[in-house]
């Protein structure tokens, strides 16, 4: 079994969903008292998130690349950012490392394709929803048409994901605003929605809709997990 390297924190809140999403499909696969392989290295998400907020990309990267050392130093075969957006410096990442990234649009993008959907709604921060990196790599890569909310619902989005999610605070009022908006995409012709933030599952949860939605942690977990266990 290959050894799961894990770049956490951001926020240790879905952080503890992915330990225990990869647990779990290790032991679905292998039974007995088996367990993942993991290297976790767990950030401070304040300064993280200071840094964002600042557009400060370098300074963000500079402290990721060494978590990253680490983690690689501590053995892990592949590493997992578990964050969506701080695949905004993926390739700095990359670069650091001299174990593969496992990256996170590309896992959900590969499960889209695969269930032949080419319209999705996407959810996640401001960064995730607006820039490059992310819309537009399921964009340009997989060919994907990527719908996101209009300004004053992005905005609400990511309120909610950094001063109640990243905190724990689940909130009945913010729940109806999430189902809202995924009806609304649904309305505009997606079939099926990203999760693109890996707080969203601790909100809502396949149960609260009818609309396909495709949680992001689950999916980079079970990626992971297929990769190490082979
Ligand atoms: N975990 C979130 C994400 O998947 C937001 C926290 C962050 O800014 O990294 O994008």
């Amino acid at each position: 079994m290959k050894t799961i390297g894990m770049l956490g924190g951001m926020s240790w809140e879905s952080t503890l969903g992915y330990y225990r999403l990869i647990n779990e499909g290790v032991k679905e696969r292998l039974g007995a008292l088996h367990s993942a392989k993991v290297a976790l290295v767990s950030v401070d998400f304040e300064p993280i998130e200071k840094m964002q907020h600042a557009g400060d990309w370098d300074g963000t990267a500079k402290e990721l690349c060494a978590a990253a050392n680490s983690v690689e130093a501590a053995g892990a075969d592949f590493l997992l950012i578990c964050t969506n957006t701080m695949h905004k410096i993926a390739p700095q990442i990359e670069e650091a490392l001299g174990i593969p990234l496992l990256h996170i649009a590309d896992a959900t993008a590969e499960v889209l394709c695969k269930k032949g959907i080419e319209r999705v709604g996407l959810l996640g921060t401001a960064f995730t929803m607006e820039q490059e990196f992310y819309k537009g790599r399921l964009e340009e890569k997989y060919g994907l048409e990527v719908l996101v909310p209009p300004k004053e619902d992005r905005e609400l989005v990511h309120q909610i994901i950094y001063e109640e999610l990243c905190l724990g605070k689940t909130k009945e009022a913010s729940k109806k605003e999430y189902l809202r908006i995924i009806s609304d995409f649904s309305k505009s012709g997606a079939e099926g929605v990203i999760l693109g933030c890996t707080e969203i599952g601790m909100l809502v949860k396949q149960d609260d809709t009818n609309v396909k939605l495709f949680d992001t942690t689950l999916i980079h977990a079970t990626r992971a997990v297929e990769e190490a266990v082979v």
